[in-house]
């Protein structure tokens, strides 16, 4: 995943308008270099911010929030769960059906939907409303289906995937919005509070039990299948981390120490920033027109929502400037967003000699008649650049990680394992993205280290992991016992 861009340069007679355009590539590529000097750098600052966090409110960028879950599912789970995920582009209902250590998951059915995009900055009350009769509906259809008498003890894991403080393992309050979200008056609200108002509303007759982060769920998810399991990483419409940590190496908690001794930490690390990191005019300026300025740099050059729209921008400066794509600037093109990363990854994994892909693309999205082989080139390169930076930036962060929990170094000679569930649209559909991430990470670690790290597609951990961990702070069982 590095410097595939010869190809294109060397093709390239300059006209004068070649020549600007090659200057702005050019340019672009070298500001979002990440040698590997560079990625040490990011990931001692991550290890230094993890730290900061972990030592007090607000003494970092990084939240290091606690989750509140000092055990992960080991199996014993039983019973029938709810869960709901929330907070992405789309959000998912689920039931799972938990048999315990003989059986496992015995069965799992979902329903999803995406979230109208006026709904994501409209009101507290049409947002949970709205979430709340589709799992209203789900719960009654399921039950149905699977002759259920009414009224049980329903219980459900609500993953909500955002900076939550919590103050129990079923309560908190929204630290702020991320990812297109912006409901102002949710800031600072309880959210299982919010949420269980408007279940009464739509006659939903269940009770939160967990209030999890995706990476929390990811990680829980993760662990029931593999108990090698201790971090989660999200790579989707937006980036973050979860990594079991030792409760006495954080100095802000001040509850009881738990009896495992461990306490799962939701980073946050979509926040993180450092002078480090490798920020280009276009990040700078997309950053300041967004919902939330000055916050989430870390997942603005790495999330799923952003990169295509990273690639808009040099695009558009490239057909302002160098007449990219004709004498006229495309009017799409001026539209934010209007590229999103599901495009931009089926252009960077068009194999075909002429890159036919990379042409219906940019005729269909920008509505651009026709394109020559070496712009389609230049797309294609411009991709590269921006998942390349994401992808190694990623990998900088988990090693950041790795160094924090002593897990970067082989102990005396013992091999001990880390596996990583990873999960997200990005992680799960970018293969380019994917593949980059692995080898980056590889190469950080070494020929010793690397062969002992692991990742693993947790697929719909989050979902299943919220389920899992309502299972395991049922109300209805800790009453019943
Ligand atoms: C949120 C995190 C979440 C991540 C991945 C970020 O924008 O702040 O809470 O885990 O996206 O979904
Ligand atoms: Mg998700």
């Amino acid at each position: 995943c590095v410097g595939a861009a010869v190809i294109v340069r060397e093709r390239m007679k300059s006209s004068s308008k070649w020549g600007k355009a090659l200057a702005i590539l050019k340019e672009f590529e070298e500001k979002c270099a990440t040698p590997e000097s560079r990625l040490r750098q990011v990931a001692d600052a991550m290890t230094v911010e993890m730290h900061a966090g972990l030592a007090s409110e607000n003494g970092s960028k990084l939240k290091m929030l606690i989750s509140y879950v000092d055990n992960l599912p080991n199996g014993d789970e039983d019973g029938v769960y709810y869960a709901l995920d929330l907070g992405g582009t789309n959000f998912r209902v689920l039931r799972v059906q938990l048999g315990g250590k003989e059986k496992g998951i015995v069965h799992q059915e979902f329903a999803e939907a995406s979230i109208p995009a006026d709904l994501m900055v409209g009101s507290a009350e049409g947002l949970f409303d709205y979430i709340a009769a589709e799992l209203a509906r789900f719960i009654a259809e399921e039950e149905e289906k699977f002759h259920q008498p009414p009224g049980r003890n329903r219980e459900l894991g609500f993953t909500f995937s955002f900076p939550v403080m919590q103050t129990s393992i079923s309560s908190g309050s929204l630290i702020r919005w991320t990812k297109g979200f912006s409901i102002d008056e949710l800031v600072g609200q309880d959210v299982v509070a919010e949420l269980t108002k408007a279940m009464h509303r739509k006659g939903a007759d269940i009770r939160v039990t967990a209030l999890v982060n995706d990476t929390i769920g990811t990680l829980a998810g993760g662990r029931y299948t593999r108990d090698d399991v201790s971090i989660a990483v999200i790579l989707g419409t937006g980036t973050n981390a979860a990594y079991v940590e030792r409760a006495q190496a954080i100095p802000k908690w001040h509850g009881p120490l738990p009896k495992s001794g461990d306490m799962v930490i939701n980073m946050e690390w979509g926040n993180f920033r450092s002078s480090h990191l490798p920020l280009t005019e276009y990040d700078h300026a997309m950053d300041a027109e967004s919902l939330n300025p000055g916050e989430q740099i870390f997942e603005k050059i790495m999330g799923g929502m952003y990169l295509g729209e990273i690639l808009r921008r040099v695009l558009l400066r490239m057909a302002e400037e160098a007449a990219l794509f004709g004498d006229v600037v495309p009017n799409k093109l001026k539209i934010p967003f209007v590229l999103r990363t599901p495009e931009m990854s089926a252009m960077h994994h068009d194999t075909s000699s002429d890159l036919r892909v990379v042409g219906e693309k940019l005729k269909k999205i920008l509505e651009v008649p026709s394109t020559s082989l070496k712009v389609r080139r230049v797309v294609v390169e411009l991709c590269n650049i921006v998942a390349t930076r994401g992808a190694r930036l990623a990998a900088a962060g988990i090693l950041g990680i790795l160094k924090k929990t002593g897990k970067d170094t082989l102990k005396d000679g013992t091999p001990e394992r880390t596996v990583i569930a990873m999960d997200g649209g990005l992680y799960e559909h970018y293969t380019e993205h994917r593949k980059c991430l692995e080898n980056t990470l590889k190469e950080l670690l070494g020929d010793e280290v690397s062969p002992h790290v692991e990742m693993i597609h947790s697929n719909d951990g989050s979902g299943i992991g919220a389920a899992l961990l309502a299972a395991s702070h049922s109300e209805y069982l800790k009453s019943s016992s």
